[in-house]
């Protein structure tokens, strides 16, 4: 027997949220958006033509660059894309978290986060967010190699001050200062227009939420020309052809469909709010929602009891068996159906539960 595994790359992997293959399950666990994505991305898939694909896709992805360059209000140069958001951050870990010292981000964030720093040999530190789950300026300006968080933070869904944002940003000018707006457009202020005045400021979105293509696998990153073309050097040094000729093609005719999108996140922060409502009644409680899921605890019975008793009825959330929040669930905002299940069942079950 040879040495070979002394010498292989050992990674504990991030765990995705459960795909059942059963199709009768409410599915309010990954985040994903209850609607379709505009009609005007199946339009595209129908007037794609399949011969296409004996071809490579563009290298630049240029379409969908362009798109989204256009739509946010930035040159092309400013924009990078690539398999989703979790593709963007990998590369931008890989890219600008090279300095040797601790990468900073919230002890209770995206677990992918460790991951990256895990494979990539980066050492990081987690700042505790305080007993409200907010996180500390004061905490982020200090000595560092690289911040990153979520914003509005997930699980939590709660979202940070601009001002915070900003402050970090500006003070910290030797590292690069990721945010993480997966979230974003459900109802958090966004920190693309301070790329303008921070070179260290990079902000990564995704398609796969608010945009409700999960599985076209799309993310992008905005920030200083700089920022991108290194992003892109290492991109082009790993691989060329990241977007398909599809995700191009489906990217580009669903970001230009604006009113179908501010359609679509209207639904969902509106049965958000309504679920809010409904969940305190029942003995919930949770931070103050800005994203497409609610971080909810119960005052009598443990999450943990809930979210086996949810899946018994084919009701998908998510649990976290982790320090400070084992005791929540995390909870996808589906459709006002799907959500009517939910409390429906919440209702049946807590009346049981007192008797
Ligand atoms: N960031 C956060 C905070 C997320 O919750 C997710 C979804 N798991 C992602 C990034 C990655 O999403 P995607 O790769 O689908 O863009």
């Amino acid at each position: 027997m040879g040495n070979w595994e002394r010498n292989v790359r050992r990674v504990t992997p991030y765990t995705p949220g459960e795909q059942p293959t059963r199709k009768d399950v409410i599915k309010l666990n990954t985040n994903e958006c209850p609607y379709p994505p505009s009609p005007k991305v199946a339009e595209a898939l129908a007037a794609f033509d399949a011969g296409e694909l004996r071809l490579y896709p563009d290298p630049e992805a240029g379409m969908l660059v362009h798109a989204l360059a256009s739509h946010y209000g930035v040159r092309p140069e400013q924009v990078f894309v690539g398999v989703g958001s979790d593709d963007v951050l990998a590369m931008a870990f890989l890219t600008f978290f090279n300095s040797g010292r601790p990468i900073l981000f919230p002890d209770v964030t995206y677990s992918f986060y460790e991951v990256w720093a895990a494979l990539f040999g980066i050492p990081y530190r987690c700042p505790a967010l305080d007993e409200t789950f907010r996180m500390r300026r004061e905490d982020y300006l200090v000595p560092n190699g690289g911040i990153v968080f979520p914003n509005p933070n997930a699980p939590t869904g709660l979202a940070a001050k601009l001002a915070d944002i900003e402050a970090i940003a500006a003070g910290n000018p030797d590292s690069v200062v990721i945010v993480d707006e997966a979230y974003v457009d459900f109802g958090a202020v966004s920190a693309l227009p301070l790329t303008e005045r921070y070179e260290n400021l990079l902000v990564v979105q995704t398609f796969s939420k608010s945009r409700a293509l999960a599985g076209m696998r799309i993310g992008f990153a905005i920030g200083s020309e700089k920022l991108i073309r290194f992003l892109n050097d290492a991109k082009f040094s790993f691989n060329s052809y990241t977007m398909s000729r599809l995700a191009c093609v489906c990217g580009k005719a669903c970001v230009e469909d604006e009113p179908y999108f501010r359609e679509t996140v209207g639904k969902i922060t509106a049965t958000r709010e309504r679920v809010k409502k409904e969940l305190l009644a029942l003995g919930f409680s949770f931070p103050d929602s800005s994203a497409n899921f609610i971080f909810a605890r119960h005052r009598r019975v443990p999450a943990a009891r809930l979210f086996e008793a949810l899946r018994g009825e084919g009701i998908y959330v998510r649990y976290f068996p982790k320090p400070r929040i084992d005791d929540h669930l995390r909870i996808t905002v589906g459709t006002d159906r799907e959500m009517d299940c939910l409390l429906a069942f919440f209702r049946d079950y807590l009346d049981r539960e007192r008797e």
